[in-house]
Parts: structure tokens; C-alpha cells; sequence
């Protein structure tokens, strides 16, 4: 494949997803495939097999790839998993917590809502005794890192409650699978959901859901939506050995194939997690040397995305630094959080200690305001 003639990207994406990836995952998508094809489909059996793996060392688990951005994953997951019957409690401080609470109302999910707010972890002893007194929940849900500000939950702790009060356990753990390493066995996860454009290193387009089988099998008939039916997606790929309902994102997935085996030639999640989090403290102590603050405390800090208060100087203004350092080969992304004014750098994806390096320098040759 000539890779000489593939476009050069004219900054890097400091952004939780889409992300920058490496040119030879771009560069398989130089080929067509068909969705029925046998070659397509043993490649999507291998990555369901891979995504397994890397979740978990027992076996009783299975993958389930889903159409769309990550959001899909997470709605198909609860549509299918939460019965008429059943109630889900929610565990938020961000805003992706809170979208599941929106996905929850809007499929007629009964649902109660714990919001820490955006920079405290969920309340413990609430939840025990939550769970203690309202026997109609069946299942609980949290974001395990919130993007929205880097804020990582303890799912360790969070899981073994919700275990020793026999509910199911949900963890959108979009943005930190294949970034931190976890056993979802050992943490206690009933369904976990991430995506393509994450700590994997793909492209966006599809979503999937590792799901414990002996819970997830009772899902059938379930889902209030056709096109978001985890369970029948996962009865066509199974029965099917890889085919999926509905076109499905074929480039994207071979994509993603190449980015699980550079995964593995980085030397697996453990590896790829030491250099998220060496990048990340690096950013950050250079940030802070700067006279940037980070907004959450460094003991819930995850290696993924770090949120900075923005410079209280009345000359700032975040898209003039934003477009700064644009010009300087570097995007990163404006804040999310309702109460502080803050701006967020993330550092997964293809992306290495010397374009820290040189972020750090693009950044203080960004700073126009003092
Ligand atoms: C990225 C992300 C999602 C999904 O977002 P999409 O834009 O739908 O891909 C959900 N939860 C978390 C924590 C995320 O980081």
C-alpha cells in the first residue's frame, strides 16, 4: 500500500474521540469489503473474541458490536437490558452520566438519578442504603471515566455493592477500555459499553457491549427499539458467525482490527495505560508550571483527559487560544462542565511523549494574555 500518498494531518486531535490514529489504521481503509463476505466476517468474529479477552480472563462473557457513535451502544444496552418491569439507578457527576438518565427517560426506563455533582464521586453509603430500601431497582449504571472533566469513578467499590445487593451492573466505560486495565469479572460488570474511536484507537462508527452471558441471554424481546436490539444484533452475529443486522460500518471495522493488533504490539493494555498516564502527568506538571490549574483533584485524576480552569485574566478568550494552538498543529476541546469555566485536553490516541513535548511549548507560545 503506498503510504507516501496519504494526506498529512495539518494539526493532532487532543480530543476524547475521534482521535488521532496511526497512518497504517487509516490506511486499511483503502479497500472495500462486503458485509456478508467471509473474510469480513471472520474478521469481525476475531475482533468480538479479542474484545473479550482483553475484558476479562473468565470465560461466561461476549461481545456485541453496535452501529452508530457511543451513545447507541449505551442506549441499545439499556433498552435491551432493563425490563418493563424493571428500574435503573443512576450514578452521575458529568454530563455523560447524566445523558444515561435522559436515555433512560426517553425509553420510559423508570429510573432514580444519584448526581454527586461534577467534582465528587458518588455517595457510597447512599447507594447501600438506597439499595437496601427501594427493592424495585434492578439495575445500576455509571460512567467509569467522565470525560467531561477526567473525573475516573471507583467502579471497584461502586461494583462490589451493587454485587452484594445482587443487581445488575452497568459501566459506560467508553472512554477508559483498553486504556486501564480491569477484569470486568472481578469488578463485578454485568454489561460494559465502549466504542471504536477511544482508547482502542479506531476510527469512529460503531460501539459494542461485553455482556455477561448468563444476564444477558434473558434479554430476548426486550429492546423498545428495532434498530437498537442488543440482543438480536447478538443473536444474527452469533448464529450468523459475524454478520450483523443492517448495513454495518465495514471500513471502520477493518480499521479497528488494525488498531486492536497495534494494541497488542504496544504490549496490551498495561502498556498503552503507562504511556496514557505518563503523557498525562507530564501534561499536566508542565500545565501547572505554566500557572494552569487543574480542576479535579489528582486522586480521581484519570490518564485520559484533564480538565484546566481557564486563566481568570479578563484577555482571555478560549477560541483565540484554541485557534493559537491550531495554528500550531495541536486541537484540543472546550470545556463541559455547567459551573466552572474550563478547558480540556485529552491525551489518548496515537499521540507520544514528544508531542507532549511540544504541546507543552505550542501552549506557552500560545499565551497572549499576560
Ligand atoms: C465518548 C463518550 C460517550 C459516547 O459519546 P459519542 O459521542 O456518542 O460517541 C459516552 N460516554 C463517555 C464517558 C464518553 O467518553
Amino acid at each position: 500500500m503506498d503510504m507516501q500518498n496519504l494526506p498529512e494531518n495539518p494539526y493532532i486531535l487532543l480530543t476524547p474521540g475521534p482521535l488521532s490514529t496511526s497512518r497504517t489504521v487509516k490506511a486499511v481503509m483503502l479497500r472495500d469489503w462486503c458485509t456478508w463476505d467471509i473474510d469480513y466476517n471472520r474478521i469481525v468474529e476475531e475482533i468480538r473474541n479479542t474484545l473479550t479477552r482483553l475484558a476479562t480472563s473468565e470465560t461466561g462473557y461476549t461481545t456485541v458490536l453496535m452501529q452508530g457513535s457511543g451513545t447507541f451502544s449505551v442506549e441499545a444496552c439499556l433498552t435491551t437490558a432493563v425490563p418493563e418491569q424493571g428500574k435503573l439507578l443512576v450514578l452521575a457527576n458529568g454530563a455523560y452520566g447524566r445523558r444515561i438518565t435522559r436515555i433512560a427517560a426517553r425509553q420510559g426506563i423508570a429510573c432514580v438519578t444519584h448526581d454527586s455533582g461534577d467534582l465528587d464521586p458518588p455517595d457510597l453509603p447512599r447507594l447501600a442504603h438506597t439499595l437496601e430500601t427501594d427493592t424495585d431497582i434492578t439495575h445500576v449504571a455509571v460512567v467509569h471515566c467522565e470525560t467531561t472533566t477526567g473525573f475516573l469513578n471507583p467502579i471497584e467499590e461502586i461494583g462490589k455493592i451493587v454485587r452484594q445487593s445482587g443487581r445488575i451492573f452497568i459501566v459506560d466505560a467508553m472512554s477508559s477500555f483498553g486504556g486501564i486495565p480491569m477484569d470486568i469479572a472481578d469488578l463485578g460488570i454485568d454489561y460494559l459499553v465502549s466504542s471504536a474511536n477511544k482508547c482502542i484507537q479506531g476510527v469512529p462508527g460503531f460501539g459494542f457491549v461485553i455482556a455477561r452471558k448468563s444476564i444477558f441471554s434473558q434479554t430476548c424481546g426486550r429492546a423498545r427499539s428495532l434498530s437498537l436490539d442488543l440482543y438480536d444484533q447478538w443473536k444474527t452475529m452469533e448464529n450468523g458467525k459475524g454478520k450483523w443486522r443492517y448495513t454495518s460500518p465495514t471500513h471502520v471495522v477493518r480499521a479497528f482490527a488494525k488498531a486492536l493488533e497495534e494494541l497488542e504490539k504496544e504490549g496490551g493494555v498495561t502498556l498503552r495505560f503507562k504511556r496514557y498516564l505518563a503523557n498525562n502527568r507530564f501534561l499536566i506538571s508542565g500545565m501547572k508550571e505554566m500557572g494552569f490549574t487543574p480542576l479535579v483533584d489528582i486522586r480521581y485524576q484519570s490518564p485520559i483527559i484533564t480538565a484546566f480552569l481557564s486563566p481568570s485574566h479578563p484577555d482571555y478568550n478560549f477560541e483565540v487560544f484554541y485557534t493559537r494552538l491550531k495554528e500550531r498543529g495541536f486541537v484540543i476541546y472546550p470545556g463541559k462542565v455547567t459551573r466552572t469555566d474550563t478547558f480540556r485536553i485529552g491525551n489518548i490516541g496515537d499521540i507520544h511523549r514528544p508531542d507532549m513535548e511540544r504541546l507543552i511549548e505550542a501552549v506557552r507560545s500560545s499565551i497572549y494574555w499576560r
